[in-house]
């Protein structure tokens, strides 16, 4: 049901979609949000295998959407080049489509730590500690990925061919 992108010369191969959502360090998730208003939020977020961990606050507008819909999207701007004279911007970016799954206390600790470790790398052991005192305070929630496009301006991929 997913469509395919209309420029697929502007396609990135899976590979380089991947790489977009690794080296990344924030993105908007879309949610279904009050009265059918879609709601669209920043997010830190790791890349972990075929699933996306965040961590939020228990309450709030994000949580009462994902209660209300665990279908969501995810994008990642990697690029955003402005180039005045052509009119237009060199970009790179990806869309991951989802279904998102709020995370039991054991799942949630293991993610948790593998999110701070993207933020804060080489302290798994002050990490680890960090985040069993705040287990009880956030939730810890996945997008597990059904499908996953990247595209980049025209202009990179004919500068990639020279
Ligand atoms: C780069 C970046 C990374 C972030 N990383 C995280 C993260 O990992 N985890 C996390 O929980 N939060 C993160 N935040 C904050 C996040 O965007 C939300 O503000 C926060 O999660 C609260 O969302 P909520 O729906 O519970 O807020 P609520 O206070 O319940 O939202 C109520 C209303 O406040 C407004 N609002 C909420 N957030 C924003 C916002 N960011 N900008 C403008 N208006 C807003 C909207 O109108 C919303 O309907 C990040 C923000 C940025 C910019």
């Amino acid at each position: 049901m997913f469509r395919p992108m209309r420029r697929i010369k502007q396609q990135l191969s899976e590979d380089d979609a991947k790489s977009v959502l690794e080296h990344g360090t924030s993105g908007v998730i879309a949610l279904s949000g009050d009265e059918g208003y879609p709601y669209a939020v920043p997010m830190s977020y790791v890349f972990d295998g075929n699933r996306i961990i965040f961590h939020s606050a228990l309450s709030g507008h994000k949580i009462d959407a994902i209660k209300n819909s665990n279908k969501a999207s995810f994008c990642v701007v990697e690029k955003d080049e402005i180039i005045p004279d052509e009119y237009t911007t060199y970009f790179r970016s990806v869309v991951a489509f989802g279904k998102i799954r709020i995370l039991d206390r054991d799942e949630a600790r293991d993610a948790a730590k593998i999110l701070g470790a993207k933020y804060r790398p080489g302290f798994a052991e002050e990490l680890a500690a960090t985040v069993e005192r705040n287990l009880d305070k956030m939730c810890v929630f996945v997008l597990e990925i059904e499908h996953l496009t990247g595209k980049e301006a025209i202009e990179l991929v004919r500068a990639k061919s020279q």
